[in-house]
């Protein structure tokens, strides 16, 4: 049975069979049901496998559902779609075989066929394999016949959805499909023909096109003749939910000249409908500042702006740990043992736990911590913090230490190689006797692909990262403005003759 709902007003409004796929979606629908028949091969047995088909989301990374996260995170063999954010792969294991079967603007790395016959091939090979697609995996994905090959091979698998890009473009662009005021129903619909027959358009208030950009003249040309005003609302939302997304509109009339201007390109979802003229006051993606992050903890900037994450630096543990080791193994003489951050903390649990140790070896040396996050992070090894400045910096501890005597006293600072030294020197300063214990390092990284013309701004939230930025890319592009995490940080970057302010 498919579709349980039977009785109740017509749903359904006619809908143009060329197209490949269409479908409506109206204010009143709430429940679709689908229940699929088990049909496992007659008798066949099933391999212990299991095939994941999963919704990546339109690109914005963490548009991902939380199951789907968790998948990548274990499964032994992930394929995936050319049109995935590929931060998404950081996750998997790092014995996990992860191929790209990436189609692109019509150009297919691998056909339809031998990806259905990999995923079963996969999965008889016992493991867990993800089929990671764009989106949704069943809108015009063709997740439909990956898992009708799986049925047919007696493979076992589940459907993860995602967030279509069909919504969520025309949403990042500022434009809600519906809405009481302008629109009542919505057709998502593919421009993207297998025949050469004439087209016509579904019929719905809204109108989202994917897969159309080669296409669109053609659209527009059957929209007009079909009926829609030369004066009708069209947007593009090209890379939509991406830190490069463009929007680009017109009117019926405008369009194809609009759109061959701005040298439109694929990804791109097509919205037609009087909704678009709400882009104006809806624009809220467009309005936020894209930001380049170079550090680590993305999540923890997100309240900013657009975060583009492009790691140049990564923390490693030490190759060499003696020195460490023979000062974490006795640690009674100090007075105050201070982290300057949450990798500090967690390298030196690590280490001290390598050598048969744990937080009682602090005995009564007084913690400080240069933020909550810190702090946080050292109560997860049982150790409350005793300082934990209001100013979360080296600046800010260096004010707490003031308050109290510290002359005569030993501090151990714990740190990366190569750390800024400001902190330990003010300490010196006020007559402390300073010892540093490194944990571990940071080593440069290289990063994904970044176009500088999307990015409004830069935050450096270490000395490694701005040294790092230089030695990738050279100088910091003109117009985009620069941020740093902290005094020494700002420093490093002055030193360098970057023009740059302290994150307030
Ligand atoms: N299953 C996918 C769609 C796959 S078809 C989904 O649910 O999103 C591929 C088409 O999706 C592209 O041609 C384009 O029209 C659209 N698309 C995918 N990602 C996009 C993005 N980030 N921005 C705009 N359009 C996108």
């Amino acid at each position: 049975m498919l579709g349980k709902r039977r009785s109740g007003p017509s749903l359904w409004r006619p809908v143009s069979a060329k197209y490949s796929a269409v479908i409506l979606i109206c204010e009143n629908l709430r429940f679709f049901s689908f229940r699929f028949k088990k049909r496992l091969g007659g008798g066949t047995k099933m391999s212990k496998g299991k095939v994941y088909l999963v919704g990546a989301g339109p690109g914005d990374a963490e548009l991902i559902t939380r199951k789907g996260y968790q998948l990548i995170s274990q499964a032994d063999v992930i394929l995936h779609d050319h049109l995935i954010p590929t931060e998404l792969l950081r996750v998997a294991r790092a014995d996990a075989e992860v191929i790209s079967v990436g189609k692109y603007a019509g150009r297919h790395t691998m056909p339809q066929s031998e990806i259905n016959a990999l995923l079963v091939e996969k999965a008889r090979g016992n493991g867990t394999v993800v089929r990671l697609k764009g989106g949704d995996p069943y809108l015009f994905g063709r997740g439909g016949e990956e898992a009708e090959a799986c049925v047919e091979a007696a493979i076992d698998f589940e459907v993860v959805p995602g967030i279509t890009s069909a919504l969520a473009a025309p949403c990042y662009g500022g434009v809600p499909p519906t809405h009481r005021g302008y629109a009542s129903s919505v057709a998502l619909a593919t421009g993207h023909r297998r025949d050469e027959k004439k087209v016509e358009p579904p019929r719905a208030d809204t109108l989202v096109f994917l897969m159309s950009v080669a296409n669109i003249e053609e659209i527009i040309k059957t929209l007009r003749e079909s009926g829609w005003p030369s004066e009708t609302r069209i947007a593009a939302v090209e890379n939509g939910t991406r830190y490069d997304q463009r929007v680009v509109e017109g009117t019926l009339e405008s369009f194809v000249e609009v759109a061959q201007r701005a040298r439109l390109r694929t990804p791109a979802v097509f919205v037609v409908g009087q909704v678009v003229a709400l882009k104006e006051k809806l624009d809220w993606f467009g309005k936020r500042p894209k930001i380049l992050l170079p550090g680590m903890h993305p999540e923890k900037y997100g309240h900013l702006g657009t975060v583009v994450h492009r790691p140049l630096i990564r923390c490693v543990s030490l190759e060499d740990h003696t020195k460490a080791d023979a000062i974490l193994s006795r640690l009674s003489p100090y007075d105050w043992l201070v982290f300057t951050s949450t990798n500090g903390v967690s390298f030196f649990f690590e280490r001290l736990h390598a050598i048969g140790l744990d937080a009682r070896a602090l005995g009564s040396v007084k913690v400080a911590a240069i933020g909550k996050t810190t702090a946080e992070q050292l109560k997860g090894y049982g150790v409350l913090a005793d300082m934990l400045p209001e100013l979360e910096s080296s600046v800010g501890l260096l004010r707490e230490f003031r308050k109290i005597d510290v002359e005569g006293r030993k501090i151990l600072l714990v740190r990366p190689k190569a750390g800024a030294s400001g902190l330990s020197d003010g300490l010196a300063e006020a007559g402390a006797t300073v010892d540093a214990v490194v944990v571990y390092r940071n080593i440069e990284v290289e990063p994904d692909e970044v176009d500088f013309d999307y990015i409004d701004q830069i935050l450096f939230t270490s000395g490694s990262t701005v040294r790092a930025f230089l030695s990738r890319y050279g100088s910091v592009p003109a117009g985009v403005k620069v941020y740093c995490l902290g005094q020494p940080t700002l420093d490093e970057a002055s030193k360098h003759g970057i023009k740059a302010e302290l994150l307030p």
